[in-house]
């Protein structure tokens, strides 16, 4: 419920500021409705913040101090703020660092009119040097958008007088920040392409839960190329007919180029984008367009959940299986599972596509609390790939080569064929370790309990848990003794120089996510790729998710086992659906594709399933054994991580924790644990965790709250709650 407050009446105020609660203020001069964002004094600062509601009363009035400012944006809607209790009740983040993602627009507070924006100018620099070079450089790679100073200098690599000083040659074009413009109106009412029987049914479908005006989720599913994009673009077409805001999710930055491409060919204009690889006053202009309602269609990373929608009717979540949904730094929430509460808060539907359901998503469906549209034949002529195995126990392959000759072969078909290929490696870097030939260590990160990592294209050595990255030694770092450091095991770019030796004559690509730069270079290399600037493509998940190839016809897995090492719960799941996204990539148009998978354990029964395709069998047999195991989906979990620069530490509270546990068995909760987490050490902070499993209907939540309050934690100590843990790390 929206109220308004009248001058001078007390009201509550939720700022970003790191408190338990909100605060008591007064409202200003000509009143102030709940939701307003307003600047408040905080001791002796100015600080942003919320509009809560009614006062919690515990002062008298008389004593409060006032609102100084109310800020020229639209209030924050109930159902935005109802969303920021409910995500921060679900996740047991603290209040004001969930509203913090709510507040993430840049110079919020500002006043308009002062701020100045830097961008490409037609002047010569009066004089050149590195530096100057460099904005330059940055500059002529983005020469439409306009950056803050510090955006600008830090892009660029330089200090800002770096920049200031080439504003006088007007080589850099100083401004006064634009008003932030209106986003190009979209046409919900052009005709998109005529859909095939099923796509016309799940369109229908999807229309008729958006003419509800309610809250509801759906789960659309079908192979990659089935036309998915085209039926969800229906339904985005159908929620902005309706006067409502849409918002689609995309789970990778790099994917958004090919997306915004296709909204305009369907819609007759861009769409407003939100995501770290736009510059400050452009995601400003989402933030503020997107609270005004102007901006209809919003194109997004998982951030996107927290903006100010004046009226939101729908949300996709495209490859809903992605891992990446999962913020695992700081507020950890999985913007799936948000996507779904923010929805239910606003009265919107739910678009969740996949190719390969999460067994979450499909066991909701199976329940009846998702819909469930399928579409079972990919677009026109194209046909799923045939998949294979190569039993490498059969296969003769060099020590330090990973290729069989069954593969070899394969690939030289398509080569003579005019076709592509894929060689799939999901690991970055040259080699995951470095062994000493001499004394037999292997080089780690020193302050982590992870192995460094060869990057031999940058030509540098890089721990993947803290990004440390060091020049590639000449000596052992332990035993000194010169050139015996050896490479061991594949790496993505190990690969390529395989197959570059293999194949000389042919035009070799290599994708992985490390190698690019910015967002750009990789959708250049990728448009390269595909119009056919490339015989072999070499590559990293990042080529699993929705790149169109159109010649690729042949997928070869080196390692369709990798996956299924490891205790995580969930990694039969991820190596099906892994392994599933890739053979995708073969074969789209009207050229039949293949897959092989190089694997030890043909015999395995996810390999097994991941050869019949039969997804629904597979997803029966792991729901099965979750359901035993009283696991996520059938059962909740918690993860807690404690960690400490002093192990012992870590272990004393962890202890603590597990000797009083009295709270948690009242729900039925097990506690496991405390025990060293898998990666024991990150920059420099040893960590310990336990895992709590709790029946699926118990309230775990204010369960784990009471049960974290009641240790002292030391100052040097944090601790930290993951609520249904992705990873395990
Ligand atoms: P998905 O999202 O399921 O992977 P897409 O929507 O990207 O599938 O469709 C795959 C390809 O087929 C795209 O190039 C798309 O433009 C094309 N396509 C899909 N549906 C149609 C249609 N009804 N008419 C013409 N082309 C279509
Ligand atoms: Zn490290």
């Amino acid at each position: 419920m929206t109220r308004f407050h009248p001058p001078g009446a007390p009201v509550a105020v939720l700022t970003t500021q790191p408190l338990d609660r909100a605060l008591d203020y007064r409202a200003p001069t000509g009143g102030v409705e709940d939701g307003a964002f307003v600047e408040v004094p905080l001791g002796p600062r100015k600080v942003l913040g919320v509009v809560w509601g009614e006062a919690a009363g515990d002062w008298p009035v008389e004593k409060l101090r006032p609102i100084l400012r109310v800020l020229e944006v639209p209030a924050m809607g109930s159902p935005f703020r109802d969303f920021i209790e409910r995500a921060a009740a679900y996740t047991l983040t603290p209040l004001p660092a969930m509203l913090r993602l709510g507040l993430r627009a840049p110079g919020l507070g500002e006043v308009p009119g002062k701020r100045r924006v830097y961008g490409l100018g037609t002047g010569t620099p009066d004089r050149a040097t590195p530096a100057r070079q460099k904005v330059i450089d940055a500059l002529r790679d983005r020469p439409t958008d306009l950056f803050a100073l510090s955006e600008l200098a830090d892009l660029a690599g330089v200090s800002t007088s770096v920049v200031k000083g080439l504003c006088a040659s007007g080589a850099v074009l100083e401004q006064a920040m634009p008003r932030d413009a209106d986003f190009p109106p979209l046409d919900p009412a052009r005709a998109g392409k005529p859909l095939a029987p099923d796509q016309a049914e799940a369109a229908d479908a999807l229309r008729a839960e958006i003419a509800t005006g309610d809250y509801g989720t759906t789960l659309l599913r079908g192979v990659t190329g089935s036309g998915k994009t085209e039926v969800y673009l229906e339904a985005v077409a159908e929620c902005m007919a309706r006067g409502r805001q849409a918002l689609v999710l995309l789970p990778e930055i790099a994917l958004t180029a090919e997306f915004l491409t296709r909204v305009q060919a369907r819609f007759g204009a861009r769409p407003a984008e939100w995501h770290s690889g736009v510059t400050q006053a452009e995601r400003r202009r989402t933030w503020a367009k997107t609270a005004e309602g102007q901006a209809r269609l919003i194109v997004g990373a998982r951030s996107a959940l927290f903006l100010p929608y004046r009226d939101l009717g729908l949300i996709v979540v495209d490859e809903e299986h992605d891992t990446s949904y999962k913020q695992e730094d700081g507020v950890l929430y999985s913007a799936r599972d948000m996507a779904v509460l923010r929805a239910s808060c606003e009265g919107a539907q739910v678009v969740l596509a996949t190719a390969t359901p999460s067994l979450e998503s499909w066991a909701n469906a199976e329940l009846g609390k998702y819909k469930r549209l399928d579409l079972t034949s990919r677009f026109g002529e194209a046909v799923l790939p045939k998949l294979a195995t190569i039993d490498m126990r059969d296969e003769a392959v060099a020590g330090g080569r990973w290729i069989s000759p069954t593969l070899k072969r394969a690939v030289e078909a398509r080569i003579i064929a005019g076709e592509q290929s894929l060689i799939f490696l999901n690991r970055r870097g040259y080699a995951p370790v470095t062994l000493c030939r001499a004394c037999g260590q292997q080089v780690a990160c020193h302050q982590c309990d992870a192995r460094m990592v060869e990057h031999r294209f940058l030509k540098r050595l890089m721990c993947h848990q803290c990004g440390e990255t060091a020049p590639m030694p000449e000596v052992c770092p332990s035993c000194g003794v010169e050139g015996k450091l050896a490479a061991v095991g594949p790496g993505v770019e190990r690969m390529a120089e395989e197959v570059t030796a293999l194949f000389p004559e042919a035009r070799v690509a290599i994708l992985s996510s490390d190698l690019f730069g910015s967002a750009r270079a990789l959708k250049a290399k990728v448009e390269e790729i595909a119009s056919g600037g490339a015989d072999i493509i070499v590559g990293t998940q990042l080529v699993a998710k929705g790149h169109n190839f159109p010649k690729l016809t042949l997928v070869g897995v080196i390692d369709a086992d990798l996956g299924l090492q490891g205790s995580d719960l969930r990694a039969a799941e991820r190596t099906f659906q892994l392994m599933r996204q890739v053979s995708g990539r073969a074969g789209r148009a009207d050229k039949p594709g293949q897959a092989l998978l190089q694997t030890y354990q043909p015999d395995h029964p996810v390999i097994r399933a991941i050869l019949t395709g039969d997804e629904e069998a597979f997803l029966r047999e792991e729901a099965a054994q979750r359901r035993a195991a009283g696991v996520p989906p059938y059962g909740r979990m918690a993860g807690i991580v404690i960690s400490d620069p002093d192990a012992g530490v870590a272990f004393d509270v962890g202890n603590a924790l597990a000797r009083n546990t009295a709270g948690l068995d009242e729900i039925g909760a097990e506690v496991y644990g405390p025990a060293p987490a898998p990666i024991a050490r990150i920059r420099g902070r040893h960590r310990v965790r336990l895992l709590v499993k709790a029946p699926r209907q118990a309230p775990i939540q204010p369960a784990l709250a009471a049960w974290v309050a009641g240790i002292d934690l030391p100052r040097s100590t944090r601790l930290s709650i993951d609520i249904d843990p992705q990873s395990f790390l």
